[in-house]
């Protein structure tokens, strides 16, 4: 069993005016195989958590540990943090002109498993993979990310997390701008890689809808830049029925 630790993590970006702190002290620990959904309002940190955990270089840590079975993140690159078994899918993918989603896929997948697939059975996995997420074959051929659609950006990232077998996964806004087909496939898919792979998974979401799909171990709601609340799945459902309201003092 693999754990994710994240221990009273603070973290700052540089701004005009100077640094600012945004992360203020999270503490949560994943291990693999269990679902946590991370919620909150607009704004209140859940997106710098997960480009901290990236290893983005926007983001300062500037006390506080993030340990992936014992190693401190904080201390690696972001290709080792992958090569480590952590996976982060952006909110904002970015796009990689003149690479093709097949030959990412592959250099991922070779950077990551420290040698290249065999071919043949690479080729086979990745058209099975495309076909569970309904995908085009002529997808493979396309150049990453650029005049991808909202729902091709979110489907190419679960099929890298599908290929790319990680010990955890982050993924953020998973369920932004898909429609109730695209949400539910895409959650299959992230379903599927739960329990084949038996990844741990930070999912990170402002809205409830993706958890009907995706059900969480244990649900951490996210105000001012740390936890200020955690529970199992019925949290879900009362912020689903009462929104942040009570944790903003309105
Ligand atoms: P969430 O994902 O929960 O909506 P974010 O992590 O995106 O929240 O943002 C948290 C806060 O940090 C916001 O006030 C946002 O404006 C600020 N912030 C995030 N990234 C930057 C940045 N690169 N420069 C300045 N402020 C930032
Ligand atoms: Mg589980
Ligand atoms: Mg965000």
């Amino acid at each position: 069993m693999a754990t994710l630790k994240i221990e009273d993590l603070h973290v700052s970006v540089q701004t005009q005016e100077g640094e600012k702190p945004i992360l203020k002290g999270v503490n949560l620990t994943v291990n693999s195989g269990e679902i946590h959904a991370i919620m909150g309002p607009n704004g209140s940190g859940k997106s710098t958590l997960a480009y901290s955990l990236a290893g983005h270089p926007k983001y300062e840590i500037t006390s506080g540990h993030a340990y992936l079975d014992g190693v401190d993140l904080v201390d690696m690159s972001a290709d080792e943090r992958a090569k480590a078994g952590l996976f982060l899918a952006m909110q904002y993918p970015v796009e990689v002109a003149g690479v093709t989603v097949s030959n990412f896929l592959r250099t991922a997948k070779t950077a990551i498993d420290g040698k290249a697939p065999a071919l043949r059975s690479w080729v086979k996995e990745v058209n099975e993979a495309m076909d569970r997420l309904r995908m085009d074959p002529a997808f493979a051929q396309r150049d990453v990310n650029s005049g991808f659609s909202g729902g091709e950006k979110k489907r190419h990232e679960i099929l890298q997390m599908e290929l790319l077998k990680p010990a955890f996964a982050v993924l953020d806004e998973t369920d932004s701008g898909l429609d109730v087909d695209a949400l539910r496939i895409v959650s299959e898919g992230v379903n599927r890689v739960h329990d084949e792979v038996g990844s741990g998974i930070l999912l990170i979401t402002h809205y409830t809808r993706i958890l009907r799909y995706i059900k969480p171990d244990f649900v951490h709601v996210f105000v001012d830049g740390h936890v200020a609340d955690e529970g199992g799945p019925e949290l879900a459902e009362r912020l689903e029925a009462e929104g942040y309201d009570r944790y903003l003092g309105r």
